[in-house]
């Protein structure tokens, strides 16, 4: 089904598991930690859901988080650029997520939400998928589409 929203990917960097670990990883990196760039991967790690730049905005500023739009869109870029969270592309617009680790979605065709899910494929799956193709499969992510019922 839909080939309308894709993951854009980066090389792999090692996945983080909390804000502290996603705020360490900025500094690590020599990431300036603005009180914006703090604010925003604050938000994704509290609702755990892909939004865009628009919701984040609206989000923070409900908050009293002030911040403005072209703070909002450079700072997630650049988290996104330095592999600290994740991007959704979809027709209408890209999507921002907390989780940099490689992962799989159910989107949901009702109300567009899309819920991260690790989920495992069998080994034979995965060798079948070399043999076919001669390469061999280092990463995979699964796009899973479902109803609310
Ligand atoms: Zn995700």
């Amino acid at each position: 089904m839909s080939a309308d929203h894709v993951n854009i990917m980066h090389s792999p960097s090692s996945p983080i598991s909390s804000l502290s670990d996603a705020i360490e990883r900025c500094q690590a990196l020599g990431m300036r930690l603005s009180r914006q760039r703090r604010y925003i991967l604050e938000l994704l790690w509290d609702v755990q859901e892909h939004l865009s730049a628009r919701e984040i905005y609206d989000q923070l500023n409900q908050r009293d988080k002030k911040i403005g739009h072209t703070s909002v869109y450079q700072n997630l870029e650049a988290l996104f650029d330095q592999g600290i969270i994740e991007c959704v592309e979809r027709s209408d617009g890209r999507l921002y997520g907390h989780l940099n680790s490689s992962h799989s979605h159910v989107n949901c065709l009702d109300t567009q939400k899309i819920i991260d899910i690790d989920v495992e494929l069998p080994k034979t799956l995965i060798q079948d998928v070399e043999q076919r193709t001669g390469l061999k499969i280092t990463d995979y992510r699964i796009d899973f589409f479902g109803t609310a019922d």
